[in-house]
């Protein structure tokens, strides 16, 4: 069959090579100039499995709420009459309850979970390094009372069957020596040795060479403008260099995905939620974390690549504008060197924003639309490099009518019709 894959970022282009294994014509077409140069080009690098906590949950809209006006919150929320952002935000309120919020982290856990195994088949099928780490994650807590409700939710996904149980000061300093300028400023750990973590980009660009290799077509430097169909079933797409005839297409454009589904009645609420990273290269001198971390409270979280340190998070509510905002890529910064004061060349610092495309109940959308012929692979919020592997499977196998090895119950868009 031809299929076409709209998107090469990470979860069109794990998509691509999944459809190509079961032997289909596939053509990626992406408007940049290289896969992964959007969401997927610089962000935390971490695979957590465990840390499926929705940002739909009673406690994170009293944080919401308190932070509302103040520009060095980890989420600053600028408000707007798009109608697009009020309809997610009202999706977002009625998730805000223990139950949709437990419901919601094991549908993410889930996905999550599945793809970690996934991480492993394709690594046994494509050899090439990706600065991997598999030394788990640790999370890190000041306030009494954030460390208590992670405890919690801890608890939850532990139920779930993914380990992330608190640790004593003594044996996170020998997970993550680095750590004890900070130790005294802490009040709880918790750790989720399962968690991985990796450079998304580095292996995005390892899976486009292998997809070449079995005769993947990528044409980027292409935009796509419309998706045809007759009203009932998809027939190709029109982009800017003319038009692509294809039996099935999926949809991965990450945050744009909802605005070419418009014309055809397709409503998605997915909307983007810019967060930003920040790069520093690490010598023999530095004492960065060699294990990867996250701080909770400050919404930031680390990763070690090879010879470079990625701090990444912060969100905003900013539409599709990715500029850089000198003050909220220093508070990353800033957060990064409170718990390492000497974690890299900081005078080599780059910085890089994306946006993330996040649904309103933080699980992505997967499989069949309305539309026959038409499949999405979207909406992966924080978690889309966690993601990926596993949610490219489940499409593929959806595409080729073969059962997914995971129950799909609300993972689908159909949650939302
Ligand atoms: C600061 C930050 C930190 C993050 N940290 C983590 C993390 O630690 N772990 C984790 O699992 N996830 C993390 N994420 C989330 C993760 O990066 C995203 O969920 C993931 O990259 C989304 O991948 P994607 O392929 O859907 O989107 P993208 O990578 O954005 O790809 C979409 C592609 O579609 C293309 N496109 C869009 N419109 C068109 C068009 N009209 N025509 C042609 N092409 C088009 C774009 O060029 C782009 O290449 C983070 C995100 C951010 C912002």
């Amino acid at each position: 069959m031809r299929v076409s894959v709209l998107g090469a970022g990470v979860i069109g282009v794990t998509t691509a090579y999944f459809l190509a294994k079961d032997g289909h014509e596939v053509t990626v077409i992406d408007r940049a100039d290289a896969a992964a140069r959007e969401t997927s080009f610089a962000n935390g690098g971490q695979i957590s499995v465990s840390h499926t906590d929705p940002w739909a949950s009673p406690d994170n809209l009293r944080k919401v709420i308190s932070w509302l006006g103040d520009q060095d919150a980890p989420l600053v929320f600028k408000p707007s009459l798009d109608p697009a952002l009020l309809k997610w935000i009202w999706l977002y309120l009625k998730n805000c309850t223990t139950a949709r919020a437990a419901l919601n982290t094991e549908r993410m856990l889930r996905i999550a979970a599945y793809s970690q195994n996934v991480f492993k088949d394709i690594r046994s099928d494509v050899d090439a390094p990706y600065d991997a780490r598999h030394t788990g994650i640790v999370h890190i807590y000041r306030q009494a009372k954030s460390y208590t409700k992670a405890l919690k939710q801890a608890e939850a996904v532990t139920a779930l069957g993914i380990e992330r149980a608190p640790i004593s000061k003594d044996l996170a300093l020998e997970i993550e020596p680095n750590l004890s300028h900070a130790m005294d400023s802490l009040c709880g750990i918790i750790y989720a040795p399962t968690d991985e973590s990796g450079n998304a980009r580095v292996f995005t660009e390892n899976i486009v060479a292998a997809c070449q290799k079995v005769g993947v077509t990528f044409r980027f430097h292409e935009t796509v403008q419309e998706l045809l169909s007759d009203g009932t079933c998809i027939s190709g797409v029109r982009t800017d260099k003319g038009e692509i005839t294809s039996e099935r297409l999926v949809v991965a454009m990450g945050s744009y995905s909802p605005l070419l589904l418009r014309s055809l009645g397709i409503k998605l609420p997915v909307y983007p939620a810019k967060g930003y990273s920040v790069t520093l290269p690490v010598e023999d001198k530095h004492l960065a974390p060699i294990t990867a971390l996250i701080d909770d409270e400050k919404k930031l979280v680390y990763s070690r690549l090879g010879n470079r340190l990625r701090i990444a998070g912060l969100a905003e509510t900013v539409g599709y504008d990715t500029k850089i905002h000198d003050a909220r890529a220093r508070l990353v910064l800033s957060g990064a060197l409170e718990l390492f004061p000497n974690a890299g060349d900081i005078s080599q610092a780059t910085y890089w924003t994306g946006l993330r495309p996040q649904t309103p109940d933080s699980v992505p959308v997967l499989g069949a639309t309305p539309l026959k012929g038409l499949y999405l692979n979207t909406g992966h919020g924080t978690l889309g490099w966690t993601m990926s592997a596993g949610s490219a499977r489940v499409v593929a196998d959806i595409i080729n009518d073969r059962t997914p090895e995971i129950n799909m119950s609300g993972l689908g868009f159909n949650r939302f019709r």
